[in-house]
């Protein structure tokens, strides 16, 4: 058997107003992302670990927020899409690991829908499945409510 791993990271700026989405669930939250799309920092993560296990470039690469098509897309349908060429070339997910890092609001109360969100999406059993979230300890530009980040791990088997 053959194994890949994968990671993946990224930022958005927080802004009044805004919905707040990760992992395809809406969180209520009196700030969401600044984005091109739905803003999903966590599932956009989770794309870049996919596509680095693999080496197949990054999110961008494949939808870049310049582009029309893509404005104010659902993520949920970025991850369908990449998970698909990982799914084509011959891999499974061994599991995911993802950390969200925000200040506002805590997370806990939506982690396990967020697991099952994810499972559902990419029709996996949730036990593979982890998302976990930290504050920054009001430190940073997280700390700070300016911004959230998200980091994902996974492992793949073929
Ligand atoms: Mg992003």
């Amino acid at each position: 058997m053959e194994i890949r791993v994968g990671n993946g990271f990224d930022i958005h700026e927080l802004a009044p107003g805004l919905p707040l989405r990760l992992c395809g669930v809406t969180i209520p939250s009196e700030q969401g992302c600044v984005a091109h799309s739905d803003g999903d920092v966590a599932i956009h993560a989770l794309c870049d670990a996919l596509l680095g296990a693999l080496a197949l470039g990054d999110i961008g690469k494949y939808f870049p927020d310049t582009s029309d098509e893509y404005k104010g897309i659902d993520s949920r349908i970025l991850l369908k899409r990449i998970f698909e060429m990982v799914k084509e070339r011959g891999w499974s997910i061994g599991n995911i690991d993802i950390t969200i890092m925000l200040q506002k609001p805590k997370l806990a109360p939506y982690i396990l829908e967020m697991r099952e969100m994810l499972a559902s999406e990419m029709d996996l059993d949730m036990e593979r499945i982890s998302v976990k979230a930290t504050t920054a300890e009001k430190l940073g530009f997280v700390g700070r409510e300016e911004g959230i980040a998200t980091f994902a791990t996974i492992l793949l088997l073929n």
